[in-house]
């Protein structure tokens, strides 16, 4: 069979179970009311959870940086493309974290693949929560080190697993804020697991940093996890940051060996120095504009509050991220194409992005929303509810 027949028999497979994907293009900045096709939409599907990514001081400070710095890197990290932005917002994203040190990577993604593949080999064992991001299971994949993937926030199970292996190193690494649920990992416990296992903790905090801890410090500051017993933390720039990128942070020694050892650092071209710039004032907005944090954590609250009374599917979570379990594709889809009809964007989340029957629609609240946005998107909720639309 040639080429395309094979791929369009798998497209046509995807499309009968209700998983195809589509792209919508936006015609404008990140915000409540996104534009897309001549259309405005009121977003509730984002991950820009403080409202960052077209906020005024951080486009200010990526035009600035452009005049000084140019458009492109011109060359990875250990070439010529390490800017003193770039080493600044090292320092920031440090002292921000509680860490001793950061080092810049292009992506999230690639901040996970290139640590696991350079802290694991073969002799080594992953030990990773089932519902981690995919990037983290990428990474403890082509690490070659044995991966076992222990239930959902199962603190005993993990345990277990730790002592009968016979790994020579073992790293658990666990997303602190589960990307499509919500939920928070049971930090402390993993932690002490760790210490008593003699097992490296590794925390993906895509989505908290920004949001959790003081001055949006993060999950493992929230936890009141220091650098001995949290000792490898991952965060990202592209979601409460508004910008794009992400960074590993850690002791002097583990930052010094992604510099050496992680592939995707060193074989890539480093961000341009401008969305260093912009990421550093985002950094820099998180204490000054805290009220952002405080607003977000009163939206959450508002939207469990009526939600819960009014009987929605919501999932155990205080995070920004509060999803309605729906179970099946179709009927996710399906809601989330009548939302869209009334104006409102929440994405339909089916798998292979979580298990199978637990599609579900991804509501993320964010700083930028109003309360009456919220009531929006409630009062939308409802008129489903009535229309039978909405039990899981
Ligand atoms: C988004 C995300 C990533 C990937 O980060 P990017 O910078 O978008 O590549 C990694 N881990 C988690 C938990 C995420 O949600």
């Amino acid at each position: 069979m040639n080429l395309n027949q094979v791929l369009q028999a798998r497209l046509q497979q995807r499309q009968d179970q209700s998983l195809y994907r589509q792209r919508m293009i936006t015609e404008g900045p990140q915000q409540p009311m996104l534009r897309s096709q001549g259309r405005d939409y009121l977003c509730f599907t984002s991950n820009d959870y403080l409202g960052l990514a077209n906020h005024p001081q951080v486009i200010a400070a990526l035009q600035a940086a452009a005049k000084t710095y140019g458009v492109g890197s011109g060359a990875s990290h250990l070439v010529c493309g390490h800017s003193a932005v770039h080493a600044q917002l090292e320092q920031a994203l440090a002292k921000l974290t509680g860490r001793s040190r950061a080092v810049l990577f292009s992506s999230g993604y690639m901040a996970n693949v290139g640590l696991l593949g350079a802290l694991l080999e073969a002799t080594d064992g992953v030990f990773e929560d089932r519902l981690n991001h995919a990037s983290l299971i990428d990474g403890g994949l082509l690490s070659g080190a044995r991966l076992q993937r222990y239930r959902h926030n199962d603190v005993a199970d993990l345990q277990q697993r730790l002592q009968k292996s016979q790994a020579r190193h073992k790293l658990v690494a666990t997303d602190s804020v589960f990307s499509m649920d919500g939920d928070i990992a049971p930090l402390g416990q993993l932690a002490q697991v760790c210490q008593a296992e003699d097992a490296w903790l590794m925390l993906d905090d895509a989505h908290g940093l920004g949001v959790l801890g003081v001055h949006g410090g993060g999950a493992a500051l929230q936890a009141g996890l220091d650098q001995q017993q949290a000792p490898i933390y991952m965060g990202t720039l592209g979601k409460a940051l508004g910008c794009y990128g992400a960074f590993v942070a850690g002791s002097d020694t583990l930052v010094e060996a992604m510099v050496q050892f992680a592939r995707s650092y060193i074989y890539t071209t480093a961000i341009p120095p401008a969305v260093a710039a912009a990421s550093l004032a985002a950094v820099n907005l998180l204490h000054e504009e805290s009220w952002r944090q405080a607003h977000l954590q009163q939206l959450i609250q508002r939207f469990r509050d009526t939600a819960q009374t009014m009987d929605l599917p919501l999932m155990d979570s205080h995070t920004a991220i509060q999803p309605l379990l729906l179970g099946d594709a179709s009927r996710a889809l399906q809601v989330s194409e009548a939302l869209k009809n009334m104006g409102i964007l929440v994405t339909a989340i089916r798998p292979p992005t979580v298990p199978a029957n637990s599609a579900r629609l991804r509501i993320t609240l964010t700083a930028a929303h109003s309360a009456s946005q919220v009531e929006q998107l409630l009062a939308a909720l409802a008129k489903l509810q009535h229309q039978g639309l909405l039990a899981s």
